[in-house]
């Protein structure tokens, strides 16, 4: 039997694995989903207090909608043979899906740099999280004032004193300017210290050295700068983007039997525009390459990718949030009523689970549910 096998289990994977079970309907096609863990992480709320909270178990979505989860890690991609390698196995495929997402790009010669901390994954969150429970008044240094920079200081501002260091001369430098007013006031709303143009230069125990010569204390140092696609791209193309990611046309394929979805794919969103690594467009990046794999061994048409209106949603912690419309990031809505919209956000990520029929119907809309996105 002609076999799609999608690697990732986050919302790219999980997205391809139900669009590519959409496209199957009755015929016959194994798909096999090769993800590490039992759970799906979502990794947009990863800033919260509890991150263990914010998983859902892959077989929950799996298994009702008939998809084989084989839990290894695949270190080796052979196009020309179309097999991959997982955990020393070798796994043939028809129709490849790459969804391995991104990690955190950590700083290679800083000293003390295994004393960093961060909130891209699972474990490194739950460790920031371990390290700062019980501690009453913590100091906390975030390296990055980015998006999950932001997130996180504005987070742990409740928890203590909280430094945001940037290189760049303004937070939220990649936001653009629109919103920039919003964010300085939320942050001087919670107290949370800025020292832009700057950088941490040394990690030590209980310290952050800073390169306009001065020491912080620092319960923890959170690193928050920069992402990159996963290594596995460089197996599929050596022409990559600034991110790592590969570029795919609007089918989402990459090469004749591959496909790439979420944080790996450089997919055009319109003339001027390609996606942005964020959950916004792995999911809608997922249903369509999934589908597009499993439909181009059927023989039914593909689906263009048609993404919805880019928007953004900062939590900004105890001062609210944030939500922005557009690619020059027009504020709608700030305070009380940008951190509703947050919620409902965070929500809304989950995807359904136990109910094919519901995880299916999903997998046909590429917008996410919520009532402040236009069709
Ligand atoms: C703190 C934080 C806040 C964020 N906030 C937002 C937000 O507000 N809005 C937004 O849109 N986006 C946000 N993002 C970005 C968003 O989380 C990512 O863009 C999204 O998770 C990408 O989905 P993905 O499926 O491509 O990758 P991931 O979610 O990273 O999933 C990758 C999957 O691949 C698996 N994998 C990796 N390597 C291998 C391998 N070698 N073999 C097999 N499996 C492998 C992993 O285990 C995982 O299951 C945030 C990210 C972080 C870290």
């Amino acid at each position: 039997m002609a076999q799609v096998v999608i690697i990732g289990g986050g919302f790219a994977g999980v997205w391809s694995a139900a669009g590519a079970a959409l496209a199957r309907g009755e015929r016959d096609l194994r798909i096999t989903l090769i993800a590490p863990g039992e759970r799906m992480v979502l990794r947009p709320r990863l800033y919260e207090p509890e991150p263990g909270l914010a998983t859902v178990e892959l077989r929950r979505i799996l298994d009702p909608i008939g998809v084989e989860h084989l839990r290894a890690t695949v270190s080796e991609i052979d196009t020309a043979r179309r097999v991959v390698v997982a955990d020393g196995q070798e796994i043939p495929y028809d129709r490849l899906v790459l969804a391995a997402g991104s990690e955190l790009v950590r700083p290679r010669d800083l000293p003390g740099a295994e004393r960093l901390f961060d909130i891209d994954t699972l474990a490194g969150a739950q460790r920031l999280a371990d390290r700062l429970r019980g501690r009453a008044d913590c100091s906390v240094v975030v390296v990055g004032a980015g998006f999950t920079g932001l997130e996180a200081a504005t987070e742990l501002a409740a928890r203590g004193r909280v430094l945001l260091v940037d290189q760049a001369t303004v937070v939220g430098e990649q936001l653009g300017p629109e919103p920039r007013e919003a964010i300085e006031s939320a942050l001087d709303e919670l107290g949370v210290e800025r020292r832009l143009a700057t950088t941490v230069t040394e990690v030590g125990d209980g310290y952050a050295a800073l390169s306009d010569g001065t020491k912080v204390e620092a319960d923890a140092v959170v690193w928050s700068a920069g992402m990159r696609a996963n290594r596995l791209t460089r197996h599929i193309t050596g022409s990559l983007d600034h991110l790592g990611r590969i570029p795919v046309d609007r089918h989402l394929r990459a090469l004749p039997e591959v496909f790439a979805a979420g944080d790996t794919a450089a997919a055009p969103y319109d003339a001027g525009h390609t996606v942005t690594q964020s959950c916004q467009h792995a999911v809608p990046l997922g249903k369509v390459a999934g589908y597009n794999a499993a439909a181009d061994l059927l023989g039914v048409p593909s689906r263009d990718f048609t993404p919805g209106p880019y928007v953004t949603c900062l939590d900004l912690g105890g001062a609210g949030g944030i939500f922005t419309r557009g690619w020059d990031r027009k504020v709608m809505a700030t305070g009380a009523h940008g951190k509703e919209i947050k919620r409902q956000i965070n929500q809304a990520i989950h995807p359904p689970v136990d109910d094919a029929a519901k995880i299916l119907a999903a997998a046909d809309d590429v917008y996410l549910d919520l009532p402040f996105f236009p069709r």
